[in-house]
């Protein structure tokens, strides 16, 4: 497996995840227009791994495998790398007003994951090379509503940093988005991978969040991401070369044990990086749809995740789609419980929002 599993780390003694190498690269031809995907062109066809073409980002056939599942997990290491053409961006709430496109999809196999319905067949790694036309576009989009600000979300369809290393494109962005005044930028991570951002000129433009969870949850749902002290670590990091820092606790889940779990976490952060001015932290809880539910059975069948209906209650979103939430009682329990450690840990900290 390409993503290659957590080793040992001698200097710290301990697990560490490294940087995600495809098995299989794609180019649209128009890519090689561009200087990214000319780069990545030279750079993979040096390389021992297999490089070929394909007609489009969206339609990519040929991969190897006998099973769905089989082409699925060759998919999660397979990076295409294109053109983003449809340049309207998606809204992002509640975190910002956009999802600013640098790539789709992701090498981790986070069982509850939404892009496991959201690409439905087309779960390869895309990453966009036209980055100064999606900057025009942003552009744009700032213009319109100056002087309000216009926040960016970078990391709505994939995560941006576990394919840092490969495009570059995260940096840039930083560093365009420092430049203006009323665009602000935002993404989340589970990846560690963060010291070529560190020396970015950002003028405190973007703020960098790292997903965290209870060592239950991580364990047995997010395997291919980097474990959660390497994501404090990188945190700590990412406080010193002054980002605005936050965390998105995400999925929350009711397990055994789940009260104690939380707060060590929680103390763990404290006790990890102290004070830390401007620091925020979004909260949401574990939500499933049916499609997702059927994906992920069929995706991840030996999973522990929680998808009874019998012990949800449905909630309407966008489009008419239910989503199997938790009841008012156990939310209210949840909320009761995150707000006041995260009151007792880190008083200066905003709860951007609870969902
Ligand atoms: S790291 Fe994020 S984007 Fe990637 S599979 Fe996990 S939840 Fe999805």
């Amino acid at each position: 497996m390409s993503l290659i599993p957590p080793g040992q780390d001698k200097e710290r003694g301990g697990r560490w995840m490294k940087l995600f190498q495809p098995d299989l690269v794609f180019f649209e031809p128009r890519a090689l227009d561009y200087p990214l995907g000319r780069k990545l062109y030279q750079k993979y066809s040096k390389s021992r791994i297999p490089v070929k073409m394909t007609t489009s980002h969206n339609r990519v056939t040929g991969l190897p495998g006998e099973t769905e599942l089989e082409k699925y997990r060759v998919a999660k290491r397979t990076l295409v790398v294109g053109i983003k053409k449809t340049l309207d961006f998606e809204p992002s709430k509640p975190s910002a007003e956009y999802a600013i496109p640098l790539a789709t999809g992701c090498m981790a196999h986070c069982h509850y994951c939404y892009l496991q319905t959201t690409l439905g067949n087309r779960p390869y790694i895309r990453v966009y090379v036209n980055v100064d036309e999606i900057f025009e576009r942003a552009a744009r989009y700032i213009a319109e509503r100056a002087p309000e600000i216009t926040r960016f979300e970078a990391a709505c369809t994939s995560d941006p940093v576990g394919v840092e290393h490969i495009t570059g494109s995260l940096k840039r962005t930083i560093e365009w988005m420092g430049q203006q005044k009323y665009g602000r930028l935002r993404f989340v991570t589970k990846y560690a991978h963060v010291d070529s951002l560190l020396d970015a000129v950002h003028q405190g433009h973007t703020r960098i969040r790292f997903s965290i969870n209870a060592p239950y949850v991580v364990q047995h749902f997010e395997p291919g991401t980097s474990p959660v002290h390497e994501r404090i670590e990188a945190a700590k990091k990412i406080a010193r070369a002054n980002y605005p820092l936050g965390f998105i606790i995400a999925p929350i889940m009711f397990f055994d044990g789940w009260e104690q779990e939380y707060t060590q976490l929680l103390e763990k952060l404290r006790d990890q990086l102290g004070m830390i001015p401007d620091l925020t932290f979004e909260l949401i809880t574990h939500r499933f749809t049916q499609t997702a539910k059927k994906v992920i059975e069929k995706r991840y069948p030996k999973s522990k995740l929680e998808m009874d209906e019998e012990k949800r209650k449905k909630k309407w979103g966008r489009y008419g789609r239910v989503k199997y939430v938790y009841p008012n009682e156990q939310m209210e329990q949840l909320k009761q419980f995150f707000y006041s450690k995260i009151n007792q840990y880190f008083p200066e900290a905003e709860i951007s929002y609870l969902t």
